[in-house]
């Protein structure tokens, strides 16, 4: 089994000479990546440019961070060709790790514009380094750049930052370095394929909360229709917990609820709805043990979004939706 610490390099239309293509706005232009045996040691890198296909023009942007011009581009194999050997070199069952959450979905985008042969028809489980480092070192919930992150942990510099392998090498640094083993198991998951059906759906347990990533659905309404997004049974012993604070939503996008186990006491709930690739939607739920100071700060939030949706209701600006009995949610929600 091992490490594959990964950096994408891309490039966009610069919106002047070239357009976006919808069905690739970033087109990869560079794969820099390190290979970590499972004692997480490096054993090999890989590092190759791209020759662009789509756009032939560097985004000011890119440019800027990555120092890299077409020229040099030019002599790279185009992106199908880099992408086999990559992943040839990958070898069995890797572990895909990288600095933050956008990788692994540009990778796979740029696969399917070429009509390669998908990573996985589901969800892909990744560590997220920068979220690993968070948890290890910082409060769990900072998100650090990298170059700051090597600084904290004080490894020394000796290649510049932004290019794909370069960054690739300090991520894969930070993950040398990281010493508490359980940290490891925080893993994340790449939604850029969500899962179709019931049985894709993941459900995963970790020691302070539990997620789920729900199947599709058509929209919005039909996935908090869904008993299981709905419930607030308590993920630890499956008991039925008492509804403290009904499911509610300060945005229309997150949904918060705490509920009361006899056995394990204040549960927060949250449910983030998002949209697949496709166009439907899916959601993402969350459920956590906390403390009657954070159960309180909920409820000083839910108290604000009525007192909200009163005044929107008054003054005509917004519908009128009533508060407080828990069988409202769902209609309060579907009105929405
Ligand atoms: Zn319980």
């Amino acid at each position: 089994m091992n490490y594959i610490v990964l950096d994408l390099e891309w490039n966009q239309a610069d919106g002047v000479r070239e357009t976006e293509k919808p069905e690739m706005p970033f087109e990869i232009i560079e794969i820099g990546a390190v290979k970590l045996n499972s004692e997480r040691e490096m054993v090999d890198q890989f590092n190759e440019l791209i020759k662009p296909q789509v756009y032939h023009v560097m985004h000011y942007v890119t440019r800027k961070l990555i120092h890299l011009q077409m020229s040099q581009l030019e002599k790279g194999a185009p992106f199908p060709e880099v992408c086999e050997r990559f992943l040839k070199w990958c070898g069995e069952d890797p572990i895909f790790c990288t600095w933050g959450p956008t990788d692994l979905s540009q990778l796979q985008k740029n696969m399917d514009y070429y009509k390669l042969q998908p990573l996985t028809d589901k969800p892909l489980a990744f560590l997220d380094i920068q979220k690993l480092f968070s948890i290890a070192y910082q409060d769990k919930k900072t998100r650090s750049s990298l170059s700051d992150a090597i600084k904290l942990m004080e490894i020394p510099t000796d290649i510049p930052f932004h290019r794909a392998f370069s960054d690739a090498y300090y991520t894969a640094k930070i993950l040398e370095k990281i010493e508490d083993e359980t940290v490891l198991s925080y893993c994340s998951f790449d939604t850029y394929r969500t899962p179709k059906k019931k049985e894709d759906e993941i459900r995963i347990r970790f020691d302070t909360y539990a997620k789920l990533i729900s199947m599709e659905y058509p929209d919005k309404a039909h996935a908090l229709q869904d008993k299981e997004i709905c419930s607030c049974k308590c993920y630890i012993c499956g008991r039925k917990c008492r509804k403290k604070i009904k499911w509610f939503t300060p945005n229309g996008k997150h949904y918060y609820s705490v509920s009361f186990c006899d056995k394990h006491g204040l549960m927060k709930g949250k449910i983030r709805v998002r949209k697949a690739e496709d166009g439907n939607v899916y959601v993402v739920k969350t459920q956590k043990l906390i403390e009657a100071e954070e159960a309180e700060a909920i409820r000083q939030r839910q108290i604000k979004t009525e007192t909200a949706k009163k005044m929107q209701a008054k003054t005509g600006t917004g519908q009128k939706v009533k508060s407080s009995k828990p069988e409202n949610f769902l209609r309060a929600v579907l009105r929405r």
